[in-house]
C-alpha cells in the first residue's frame, strides 16, 4: 500500500518563508507510490496552490466550518476549500479539541461537510499523557471513533482518513515507539472494523514528533499508512528527509 505524508504548518508561517518551502517541495518530487501533501493556514491556500499546482503534492486545510455557506461569521466552509483546490482537510487535531472546545460532534458535522465537498477529512485521534499513564489509552480512541460512527455511519465513516496522534507525542520530542504505534492502529482498526467499518482499507497515518532521524521507524510499523508531519513539516531539510524515508 502506498504511503502519505501531510504536512500540518499549524498557525506559522508567512508569505517568504512558504515560498522557499513550497519551492523546494515542488523540485522534490515524491516517488512513485508515496502521497504527499500540506495543510496550510487558509490564507495561504492561494499560494500552495500557485506553486503545488500540476505538481504531485496535494494541499488542503487545518480545519473546516461544520455548517454549510451562510450567516456564520468567522467560518471557512467546505465548499470553499473545495474551490481552492484542497485535497485535504484535518478536523479534530488535539489542539483544537483542547483549545478550542471541538466535540466529537462537531468533529462528526465537520467529516460530513467535508465528505460532501469531495474534500478529505483527516481525523486526528489519541490519548493525554494521563490517560495513556492510567492505561486509558484505548478507552479513549474507542470513544472517540464509536462517537463519530454514532453519527456519521460506518460508510462516511470508511471514506475518512485517521490520523493516531497521541497527544504526549505531539510538539514534544517525544515520538511514540514503534510497538505502541503498531498496537494502536491494530486497536484502531479492530474498533473501525466493529463498527461497521472496512478498516483493513482504511488510511491510519501517525502522528507526534515525526522527525527525519525516526520517519523511517515510524513507516515501518505495520499498519501505518504514512505520517501527520507538524515542527518537521516546516524545516526543509527535515521534510523534503521525511519525504525521502517514506
Ligand atoms: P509535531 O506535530 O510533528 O510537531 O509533533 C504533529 C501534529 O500536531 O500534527
Amino acid at each position: 500500500m502506498k504511503k502519505i505524508v501531510l504536512g500540518n504548518w499549524k498557525s506559522l508561517g508567512d508569505t517568504a518563508s512558504n515560498a522557499v518551502l513550497l519551492a523546494a517541495l515542488a523540485a522534490h518530487p515524491p516517488a512513485a507510490g508515496v502521497e504527499v501533501g500540506v495543510c496550510v493556514p487558509f490564507p495561504f491556500l492561494t499560494q500552495a496552490r500557485a506553486v503545488l499546482e500540476g505538481t504531485a503534492i496535494g494541499w488542503g486545510a487545518q480545519n473546516v466550518s461544520p455548517f454549510g455557506a451562510g450567516a456564520y461569521t468567522g467560518e471557512v466552509h467546505a465548499g470553499m476549500l473545495a474551490e481552492f483546490g484542497c485535497r485535504y482537510a484535518l478536523v479534530g487535531h488535539s489542539e483544537r479539541r483542547q483549545l478550542f472546545a471541538e466535540t466529537d460532534e462537531r468533529i462528526a458535522d465537520k467529516i460530513d461537510r467535508l465528505l460532501a465537498a469531495n474534500v478529505r477529512p483527516v481525523v486526528c485521534v489519541g490519548e493525554t499523557l494521563a490517560e495513556r499513564e492510567a492505561g486509558g489509552w484505548r478507552e479513549t480512541l474507542g470513544r472517540q471513533v464509536a462517537a463519530l460512527a454514532a453519527r456519521l455511519g460506518p460508510e462516511k465513516l470508511s471514506r475518512a482518513w485517521f490520523a493516531y496522534e497521541p497527544v504526549w507525542a505531539i510538539g514534544t520530542g517525544r515520538v511514540a515507539a514503534p510497538a505502541d504505534i503498531a498496537e494502536a492502529h491494530a486497536f484502531l482498526r479492530e474498533r473501525l472494523m466493529a463498527l461497521g467499518v472496512p478498516a483493513e482499507e482504511v488510511v491510519i497515518l501517525y502522528g507526534g514528533s515525526v522527525k527525519a532521524d525516526n520517519a523511517q521507524g515510524v513507516f515501518a510499523v505495520p499498519g501505518c499508512d504514512g505520517a501527520l508531519v507538524g515542527a518537521a513539516s516546516r524545516v526543509v531539510e527535515e521534510f523534503i528527509a521525511i519525504v525521502a524515508a517514506a
